[in-house]
């Protein structure tokens, strides 16, 4: 019916999208295996912005959160014991998807950083930073627990 021109794209490498399984909420790309979420609403069926990455749309609600954290601190409506634990949470939400993005990265060879996609040796380069760089914010998440 459709060329593939006109399928949708897989948001972290931009691979189009072939399949989908009906009434799926979240599939993996063939090519990089991230995690896609479909958005359904209030997007027009065809746009190709109804394929949403889900670790970019984790990293999007980690931002609003820290800010929504910073500022209750700022207003007073945090300790700063309470500013600390608030923090390690974050960074193990952040330490978690660094880490299933660098496992997938070296088993797909793809990888997207900064919306940079890179293939097979630089893209493994990059997700083992991104393993190191999540097992240093786990090892956070537990120096900020213990405090
Ligand atoms: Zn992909």
């Amino acid at each position: 019916m459709h060329g593939p021109r006109h399928l949708p794209k897989c948001p972290y490498c931009g691979h189009p999208v072939h399949e989908w399984r009906r009434g799926s909420p979240i599939e993996g790309c063939r090519q990089c295996r991230r995690p896609m979420v479909l958005l359904r609403y209030p997007l027009p069926w065809r746009s190709p912005l109804r394929l949403l990455g889900l670790f970019d749309l984790a990293s999007k609600l980690q931002a609003y959160a820290t800010i929504t954290i910073g500022a209750l601190f700022a207003l007073g409506a945090l300790s700063l014991l309470g500013l600390v634990k608030a923090i390690a949470i974050l960074l193990y939400v952040m330490g978690s998807i660094l880490l299933v993005d660098g496992a997938l990265g070296i088993v797909s060879g793809i990888d997207r950083t900064w919306s940079q996609v890179r293939y097979g040796t630089a893209a493994k380069a990059m997700a083992a930073g991104k393993i190191i760089a999540g097992s240093l914010a786990f090892l956070l998440t537990i120096v900020g627990v213990l405090i």
